[in-house]
């Protein structure tokens, strides 16, 4: 009986200290994974910081659990008078090679297409699938909807999160971006027509509402555009951030499509 209970005993003591063993694996693998963890999120903080601060246009597409319409920017940038355009071909078209990532689903992947084709209707951009040519977007679900301003040189990417940036407009905004224009409450003429209210902003994202000396093509300023921000766009306070003039309560940035307007101005950008 002895012997039983002392065998017991070990035996228990053995499994007691296999347990403890594995404690400690577990405890290990775990502050390896938060290690993991902590560290990719700096490395993916610095990489935004890093494009962020050159010519990402980022959009503010979920704040506080509400999906706000994508902003929208649609006037030309300067960039555009330096060699970010995108060349016109001999049959005075202008293609843009595209490759779109893998990781999306059948239904997403056609929501994209749908607004790489959409160019194709109003205008002589012509979005084509990638197949040896240097310079081409890259459009990718990564962190948020975001594109460069007019042609970088090589695969430039375009980002199109799963969450919040699959909607028509918002496709046609980056893309209008990737095409040299910027938004439209940047415009150079902007403080005629709105009244950007820096207090309600969300600290950090001042910048988004920097002027810019656009080239705004002889067109108006656009409410409708596809390019003009919504009004809570940015907002730390649930204020609004912006406020038409004269008229505070005129309705603005709302667009589902392009507007005539961002239609225009690309076709006099691109001499279609
Ligand atoms: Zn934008």
């Amino acid at each position: 009986m002895a012997i039983v209970s002392c065998s017991q005993f070990v035996h228990f003591s053995s499994v007691t200290l296999k347990l403890h063993e594995l404690c400690f694996v577990f405890l290990m693998t775990f502050v390896l994974l938060v290690c993991a963890l902590l560290f990719s999120s700096l490395l993916m903080i610095i990489y935004e910081k890093r494009i962020t601060n050159s010519t990402l246009e980022d959009e503010p597409f979920i704040m506080d659990d509400i999906a706000y319409d994508n902003e929208n920017e649609r006037n030309a940038d300067q960039c555009t008078s330096q060699g970010c355009m995108w060349g016109k071909s001999s049959d005075g078209k202008v293609y843009v090679p595209y490759v779109i990532a893998s990781h999306y689903s059948s239904r997403e992947r056609s929501i994209i297409e749908r607004g790489l084709q959409s160019f194709q209707d109003v205008s002589c951009i012509r979005f084509i699938s990638r197949t040896n040519q240097r310079d081409y977007l890259s459009i990718q679900s990564i962190n948020g909807c975001y594109s460069y301003v007019g042609r970088r040189g090589n695969a430039q990417q375009v980002s199109l999160d799963r969450q919040g940036c699959l909607y028509h407009s918002t496709v046609q905004h980056e893309l209008l971006h990737a095409l040299g224009f910027n938004h439209e409450q940047c415009r150079s003429d902007r403080d005629q027509h709105i009244r950007v209210l820096w207090q309600n902003i969300q600290h950090g994202w001042e910048y988004a509402f920097d002027k810019i000396n656009t080239l705004n093509l002889n067109t108006p300023y656009d409410y409708n555009s596809v390019m003009q921000y919504h009004k809570y766009a940015f907002s730390g306070n649930n204020k609004p951030t912006m406020e038409p003039i004269p008229n505070p309560n005129v309705a603005f940035g709302t667009a589902t499509q392009m507007s005539n307007n961002d239609i225009t101005r690309l076709n006099r950008l691109y001499k279609c």
